[in-house]
């Protein structure tokens, strides 16, 4: 939830690192503080786009029911229709980057973050120490596999 809301205010939904846009709609490809990228897979932002299409239609079908209970009986088209085309550009425009940051977040609460995708931020600091020695142990056991193989090719060659 945490990631959720920082990504609905345009902060990194990782460290909550601000100012991750320039001019608006620029969004930085990492998060300077720990170093996240946003842009987690190919196509990832047409999530974004989604998600922000689903927003934008929302609250335009919002604004035209308050519009039309507002202006009940006498219904007057030409505000309504002013209302609703505002809203259209303006919402789809105010929520772009928090679109794309809050994508990211529900992306995070899909896929967890894999080791090594982002550093120094608190919990997963932590967390890719915990992991660094089953690596060790991995690319032990790697090694053991490979030993082996190579000892009998060896042995084959020695064979002939
Ligand atoms: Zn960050």
């Amino acid at each position: 939830m945490r990631m959720l809301g920082r990504g609905l205010l345009g902060r990194c939904p990782i460290c909550g690192q601000r100012r991750l846009f320039r001019l608006w709609f620029s969004l930085a490809e990492r998060c300077p503080r720990c170093h996240l990228r946003f842009e987690r897979i190919e196509g990832h932002w047409l999530g974004a786009l989604g998600l922000n299409t689903i927003v934008s239609f929302a609250i335009l079908f919002v604004v035209v029911v308050a519009g039309l209970v507002l202006s009940h009986p006498d219904y007057r088209m030409a505000p309504l229709i002013a209302a609703a085309v505002g809203t259209a550009v303006i919402v789809p425009l105010v929520f772009f980057p928090s679109s794309k940051t809050l994508w990211t977040a529900i992306d995070l609460c899909m896929r967890p973050l894999e080791p090594g995708e982002a550093t120094s931020a608190g919990t997963s600091s932590s967390q890719q120490e915990r992991r660094r020695p089953e690596d060790q142990q991995g690319a032990r056991r790697v090694a053991e596999l490979r030993n082996p193989m190579r000892s009998e090719r060896s042995r084959g060659f020695r064979g002939e």
